[in-house]
């Protein structure tokens, strides 16, 4: 799964992507997805960063709640996600998929994660 393939779904195929947890949207080690980590935090102190990282992401809780809207939030911040995803890689068990590993080397999209 690549950028360019999450930027070319329709925002419910998105909002089916995030629903089922999958990358970039999957969990993290302590079980929590970005999304989780945005709106509602994390109990474990090393991901204070994510948490951190996360809640920069310009997506509003309020559109958290319903799900049409939170497809629109998901395909506006897509790119933030998926470096999110790539740059905090050692708190996922699941390895990045190697396509979008390659695809982020080419882009160097790690490197917008600040
Ligand atoms: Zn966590």
């Amino acid at each position: 799964m690549t950028l360019k393939q999450l930027k070319a779904m329709s925002r419910t195929e998105l909002l089916n992507h995030w629903g089922n947890a999958l990358f970039p949207f999957d969990n993290a080690r302590c079980g929590n997805c970005l999304t989780y980590h945005k709106f509602i935090g994390c109990e474990r102190s090393e991901h204070q960063n994510l948490v951190d990282s996360a809640k920069q992401i310009p997506l509003h809780k309020f559109k958290f709640k319903y799900g049409v809207d939170m497809g629109l939030g998901l395909r506006g911040n897509l790119e933030q996600f998926f470096a999110m995803r790539l740059f905090y890689a050692d708190q996922y068990e699941m390895p990045v998929p190697v396509d979008a590993l390659a695809e982020a080397e080419n882009a160097q999209l790690c490197e917008s994660v600040t």
